[in-house]
């Protein structure tokens, strides 16, 4: 435990210890590049710049690429993003997020603006500016455990060419490629998938996914939430269930649990702004994943 944190007192400690100011910016950061739409100059440019911001600051980054053929015939260049604290450590925590933006907005209230790129800025931004903060806070002070950090490429690219709606065989694909790459002989001790984390007053219910495929995670994290006077953003209750990420994860074997706020109204729109994230939100999130990170790095 990180000492010297009890300027308020009654406050927790780890409360307060992430960059939540680092992280809101790293929001607008990447939504300044443009949709990240796998295929665009703004998703060359967003690759470039994370690579860039996790070289000097992770003790291993490599990128992971790799080509996708849609339902309709389009062949999509993508890359995952792999970066390590303690590569050799045989205890690690695996955090992932999704780093593309989707191309369509199919829940726009305008049928005809549709087909427009949506923002991400919490779809997408807000996950990974938590996971490149904490990179940050991690390079002045090491875990002590080993932590990979996976931003995955084409997790929201599946899209009816006509109405837009979700095609799933066309989702979730840097996660699919990391199964199916590294899923058989990477066994981390669980992995904290982030997603739509940056809402002002989000609220992370349990995500039924998890709960079923990694309950113990799901305690563990959200008790953390609690201790550290964080209950108000993740309620103990029941969240629907999310087909994300982390599904795929676990069907490879590696526990991994989604906080995730699913009752976002501006959810694949082009309204998915960054003035819709806060950075008290952000701030949670990172205090929550740090804790959990600190505490399996001083288990004697
Ligand atoms: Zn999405």
């Amino acid at each position: 435990m990180v000492g010297g944190a009890a300027c308020g007192g009654e406050k927790a400690p780890g409360r307060g210890a992430f960059p939540a100011a680092l992280a809101d910016s790293l929001v607008a950061r990447q939504v300044a590049f443009g949709p990240r739409v796998p295929g665009t100059d703004a998703h060359a440019a967003a690759l470039q710049w994370m690579t860039e911001w996790l070289r000097p600051r992770a003790d291993a980054v490599t990128l992971m690429p790799f080509r996708h053929v849609t339902l309709t015939g389009d062949t999509l260049s993508l890359t995952n993003v792999w970066a390590s604290f303690a590569p050799d450590a045989g205890s690690r925590i695996l955090l992932t997020a999704h780093w593309d933006s989707r191309p369509v907005a199919e829940r726009n209230a305008d049928p005809d603006t549709r087909g427009e790129p949506v923002p991400g800025a919490n779809d997408g931004a807000s996950g990974v500016a938590v996971l490149l903060a904490l990179a940050d806070e991690l390079s002045r002070t090491p875990p002590g455990v080993g932590v990979d950090i996976l931003l995955t490429d084409g997790e929201d690219w599946g899209h009816d060419p006509d109405t837009y709606e979700t095609r799933i065989e066309d989702m979730l694909l840097g996660a699919r490629h990391f199964a199916t790459t590294r899923g058989s002989t990477y066994r981390p001790l669980f992995g904290i998938l982030l997603d739509l984390v940056g809402e002002r007053n989000a609220r992370f219910p349990w995500e039924q996914n998890s709960l079923a495929l990694a309950p113990e995670v799901v305690r563990r994290v959200w008790d953390v939430a609690d201790e550290l006077g964080h209950g108000e953003y993740f309620p103990q209750e029941r969240g629907p269930a999310v087909n994300d990420d982390h599904v795929v994860l676990n069907e490879a074997g590696i526990r991994t649990i989604d906080i995730i706020d699913f009752d976002y109204p501006a959810w694949h729109t082009t309204e998915d702004t960054p003035d819709k994230v806060d950075a008290a939100t952000l701030g949670a999130v990172g205090d929550v994943v740090l804790e959990v990170v600190r505490r399996l790095g001083s288990r004697p």
